[in-house]
């Protein structure tokens, strides 16, 4: 199948471009590069030996878009493209609300003016916000508590509608959990710019040295050892998620929206994170408890049920995996892309 990737040559995106190109089908990335690296293409061919096409634009601009469309007649999208910082998006709501749901929108008005029959959406378990109770299945009502998680859910809304409008257009919305590891070559991962907001690379910072000391962010909430407890997915496991979601509409074409949780269905805290990653280094990990942080819940996990019985996908990389791979790619390069030891 021929399948357009926005936002390819990200953390998650990058991924799964290799997942899809050995599963044979072949892929068309759009990225405007404004939150990764065009140098992770040169690692895709490296891992693949195959080279996505690539183009380097704003899926937001409808006059480009519309290029790309006319050139290639695509069999399914991809949409990874997106601003995804809780934080940011409190203080710029106008650029998370223009690039989150402007982008979709551009791609589902093509989709029908191409006949481009199917769209994966990357949404995430933010949208569930506090649950009252745990696993979280696809049902529980929307909760979102900030503009970022707001634009997941219009998402999810927008596609609803316009898949009822449109019946030859289907969409599956994949609500990710914690994704976390890096691709075992080491070549691609995860490389967020400045200091990390999430766990893992924040961890991995500190265990190379770039960062002093771990903060926990407190250790009174209501879990086994008093700190947040979440669902974490490897994201090469989250990446044959979408093959899988992708495979799944070929197959339906009936389907009109769908919602699916990608996620384990295993919570760890962050004491059970920095135990397993202290394993694989063999040494400890410097870390102090510190306040809450604003906005953070005390427990979040899925239930994969639906991922498995649809879309015949589950999880098969355990804690210790995701930290030896997390840990391979940050000594690898531990400057992130621009200035790695790999090449
Ligand atoms: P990322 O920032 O690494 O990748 C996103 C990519 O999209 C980047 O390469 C960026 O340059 C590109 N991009 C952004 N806006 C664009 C635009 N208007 N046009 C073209 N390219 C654009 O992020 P990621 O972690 O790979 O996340 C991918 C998607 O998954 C995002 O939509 C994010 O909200 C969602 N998600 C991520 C997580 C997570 O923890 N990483 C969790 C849940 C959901
Ligand atoms: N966390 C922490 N210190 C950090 C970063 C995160 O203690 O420097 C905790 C956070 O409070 C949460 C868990 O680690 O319980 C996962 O946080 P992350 O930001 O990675 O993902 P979130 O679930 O918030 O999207």
């Amino acid at each position: 199948m021929q399948i357009l990737v926005t936002g390819g040559t990200g953390y998650i995106g990058s991924h799964t471009v290799v997942e899809l190109l050995n599963h044979g089908d072949d892929v068309v990335i759009v990225d405007n590069l404004s939150n990764s690296h065009p140098i992770v293409l040169e690692r895709i061919e490296i891992i693949t030996d195959k080279r996505p096409d690539f183009i380097k634009a704003d899926v937001c601009n409808f006059e480009k878009m519309n290029e790309v469309f006319s050139k290639y007649q695509f069999d399914s999208i991809i949409h990874f493209a997106g601003s995804k910082a809780v934080g940011e998006s409190v203080e710029k709501p106008l650029l998370y609300y223009r690039n989150n749901i402007e982008s979709t929108w551009v791609l589902v008005e093509l989709m029908e003016k191409y006949n481009v029959p199917s769209i994966i959406f990357s949404s995430s378990a933010t949208v569930y916000g506090q649950p009252d109770i745990n696993p979280i299945t696809e049902d529980f009502s929307y909760q979102c508590t900030n503009p970022y998680g707001r634009t997941k859910m219009i998402n999810e809304l927008f596609l609803k509608d316009t898949t009822v409008a449109y019946p030859n257009i289907s969409a599956i919305s994949l609500r990710y959990f914690n994704p976390i590891g890096a691709h075992e070559s080491g070549l691609i991962g995860e490389d967020p710019q400045g200091i990390p907001n999430n766990l893992m690379p924040y961890i991995t910072q500190v265990a190379i040295g770039k960062l002093e000391k771990l903060s926990i962010f407190g250790d009174d909430y209501d879990t086994h050892d008093g700190t947040g407890v979440r669902d974490y997915i490897h994201v090469v496991d989250l990446a044959k998620g979408h093959v899988a979601a992708v495979n799944y509409l070929q197959e339906h074409k009936d389907t009109s929206f769908l919602a699916v949780n990608l996620g384990t269905g295993i919570g760890y805290s962050v004491l059970d994170i920095v135990h397993a990653f202290e394993k694989i280094i063999g040494r400890e990990i410097p870390y102090q408890i510190t306040d809450r942080r604003l906005g953070d819940i005390a427990t979040c996990y899925a239930n994969p049920k639906k991922a498995k019985e649809l879309l015949n996908w589950e999880a098969k990389f355990d804690l210790e995996k995701m930290c030896e791979d997390s840990w391979r790619w940050q000594i690898k390069n531990p400057k992130g892309y621009v200035r790695s030891n790999v090449f």
